[in-house]
């Protein structure tokens, strides 16, 4: 069978000693099991930046989307109103999400190469008194865009709401001090930048504002504070847990420390980001987003000029030398896209810029 890296922004590629965790079939109720999940519980807040009692965490079984959905259809109450500030399909989805839900709410669209400006979010709040909640997100995996969440915030908080910040594919990755910002709810999943397997997801969340959403969830699987009431008592999951994946993931809350934490993977992240945007400039393939709004997570790139370019036949190319890139997601242009998280490392980076290369030249002839 044909083995590649995932260049992918999760699903990605986890180590050996992380896959290794889950060749054994823990049994839930067991003691061992609940303390795995409460230890796992408290390294999230650690990396938050956060403790109890202030801040608590609630993990959910499904991908990441669950804990997004979980979190708008719990919290945001039936005389209550969400603003969503998008500038990608995952922001799009919260407007989806509460869409579903029937929750009212008003969509701030943004440009999918800009962030979205706190100056307007304001106006918004300040012209629609009915606003309680704000969501956006952090890394918009469409693009490889970082928003400004803690501007953001900053203004939310000057109006008294209530902040989501959907931090899927930063957590883990770029430093996120959730109290100091003032996230109220913040959400990540197992399978992005801790370098778990997918899964669950987990929210990390203020705990006033958590009791706040006591009874007002929409679905009996997805309402937060009742996961978070059962968990809470001794690390008891509501229903089935994952247990595979959490053994996983324990494991990589356990890797991510022994790398140096969060500082040390961000600048791994980083680096790689940094080469590989360089590297791939060099061959006349430039980068769908500004320098300064570029996340050092995935890139999006434009298709190289010349006409001949088809991204199937890049992408097999790739492929068959070990590794697994991304089709674009922006709707006005032409790109592909390219991760750079997981065990992913600087010589992943050179050989597919080799990689790249060669298959340019051949491209030529
Ligand atoms: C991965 C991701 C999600 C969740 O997607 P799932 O397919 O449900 O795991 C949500 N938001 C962002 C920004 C993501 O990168």
């Amino acid at each position: 069978m044909l083995n590649y890296k995932l260049l992918t922004p999760g699903p990605l590629t986890t180590t050996d000693t992380v896959k290794k965790e889950m060749l054994f079939d823990h049994c839930t109720w067991d003691d061992d099991y609940k303390k795995i999940t409460l230890k796992i519980r408290s390294q999230l807040l650690k990396l938050a930046h956060v403790s109890e009692p202030e801040y608590t965490v609630v993990l959910m079984q499904g991908s990441g989307t669950f804990g997004v959905e979980s979190v708008i259809t719990s919290v945001i109450g039936k005389s209550d109103k969400l603003l969503i500030a998008a500038n990608g399909a995952y922001g799009e989805r919260m407007a989806d999400i509460a869409a579903h839900a029937g929750i009212p709410y008003v969509l701030y669209r943004e440009e999918y190469d800009k962030v979205p400006s706190p100056k307007i979010i304001k106006k918004i709040m300040k012209e629609d008194p009915e606003i309680t909640h704000v969501s956006m997100v952090h890394s918009e995996t469409t693009s490889g865009i970082l928003n400004d969440i803690e501007s953001v915030a900053k203004v939310v908080k000057e109006m008294g709401r209530t902040f989501i910040v959907d931090a899927m594919s930063s957590f883990g990755g770029v430093d996120i001090p959730a109290a100091q910002w003032g996230i109220d709810f913040l959400v990540s999943s197992a399978n992005k930048c801790i370098q778990g397997v997918p899964g669950f997801s987990f929210i990390i969340c203020r705990t006033d504002k958590l009791m706040d959403s006591s009874g007002k969830a929409r679905s009996l699987s997805l309402d937060l504070y009742d996961q978070w009431l059962t968990m809470n008592k001794d690390g008891k999951w509501r229903f089935t847990s994952p247990t595979h994946v959490v053994l996983a993931f324990a494991k990589a809350l356990e890797e991510l420390e022994e790398e140096g934490g969060i500082p040390a993977r961000s600048k791994r992240y980083a680096e790689n980001n940094r080469y590989l945007i360089e590297k791939l400039r060099e061959l006349g393939i430039r980068p769908y987003i500004e320098g300064r709004y570029q996340g050092p997570i995935i890139t999006t790139f434009f298709y190289p000029e010349g006409s001949r370019f088809s991204f199937q036949e890049m992408y097999r190319y790739i492929k068959e030398r070990g590794y697994a890139i991304y089709p674009g997601k922006v709707t006005d242009a032409d790109t592909f896209r390219i991760g750079n998280i997981g065990e992913i490392y600087h010589e992943d980076m050179e050989n597919l810029y080799n990689i790249i290369k060669e298959f340019l030249e051949a491209d030529k002839k």
